[in-house]
């Protein structure tokens, strides 16, 4: 009897303990914001999430700090992009000793290729794919199943909330597509400071040119910018941005030399901080369009 007693209080507090952690119980460690903001969009209440590289910063140059190390240590899944965008994470993941899976954000993409940073003319894969919304569709699909396999008792609602985001994805992806559809094709060409938008491009009917090949780390040779000053006389080109977490010095200079209109700051790598213009990756994608589309549009030759 006193057995059978003990019995049932055990499974009473176990019972007790899984339902009352269910808030925020699944830790979940994302490389960068963009993929945090798509966590916890899908896993909603359930999930705790932390972020490596935080809002405004470059995942291409990160390095992992310890406390890093101990975050992914403690982690249930870790969510990655992949695409060699986190050359860092493999090391990071084998020096926390982290034993929980690793959902690649991006599995399942259509890769697209862009020029080395070096300027030899080689290809290698653009790991922007997050760029391109039915891609981020695609991302949520892959984040929903890790959440599944690692907390199984709410695949329902997992599946639920990324239904929900899906949908909001989707209207935002036609939403983005007439915006550039009502620019005519001829002005559809922007200037940004890193190579950043090319599944934007692919995808949405733009052209895009930029001084900076892959990594924010490779600094643009002067051949490069002064290739790049002829290119802009000679096409039409609209606008020149800057982005988040990049140098703006480079195209001060350039916006100096040819008389193009600097068209503001992009986010394309990072969010915003949560008072800034693009905190979630949908904010990110309004900010961007209006502002290339606002450029576009404008006589902005002087
Ligand atoms: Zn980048």
């Amino acid at each position: 009897m006193k057995k059978t007693l003990l019995f049932l209080a055990l499974c009473l507090c176990l019972f007790g303990t899984a339902h009352a952690a269910t808030a925020g119980s699944v830790k979940v460690v994302a490389t960068f914001s963009i993929l945090g903001d798509m966590v916890k969009n899908v896993g909603g209440e359930l999930v705790a999430v932390t972020v490596l590289v935080g809002p405004n910063a470059d995942t291409h140059t990160y390095s992992p700090t310890p406390e890093d190390a101990k975050k992914v240590a403690q982690a249930d899944l870790v969510v990655m992009n992949g695409l060699h965008l986190e050359g860092w994470i493999d090391r990071l993941v084998q020096a926390s000793g982290c034993k929980a899976p690793v959902v690649i954000a991006s599995a399942g993409i259509t890769p697209l290729t862009m020029d080395d940073e070096d300027g030899g003319g080689a290809k290698v894969t653009d790991p922007h794919a997050w760029q391109d919304l039915e891609n981020g569709m695609r991302y949520v699909e892959n984040i929903r199943a890790g959440l599944c396999a690692a907390d199984p008792a709410h695949a329902g609602d997992y599946a639920k909330n990324a239904e929900a985001y899906r949908a909001k994805l989707a209207a935002m992806h036609a939403w983005v597509r007439d915006a550039f559809a009502r620019i005519p094709e001829a002005r559809r060409t922007i200037i940004t400071s890193h190579d950043a938008f090319g599944y934007l491009a692919h995808a949405y009917g733009v052209t895009l040119l930029s001084p900076m090949g892959v990594s924010t780390e490779s600094e643009a040779s002067a051949k490069n910018v002064a290739e790049l000053i002829r290119q802009i006389k000679k096409e039409k080109v609209t606008a020149l941005f800057v982005e988040n977490m990049t140098d703006p010095r480079l195209m001060e200079g350039i916006t100096r030399e040819t008389g193009v209109k600097a068209g503001g700051e992009l986010f394309s790598d990072a969010l915003s901080a949560p008072d800034g213009p693009a905190p979630t990756y949908l904010d990110m994608f309004r900010h961007n369009v209006t502002l290339m589309t606002q450029a576009m549009a404008e006589e902005t030759r002087q």
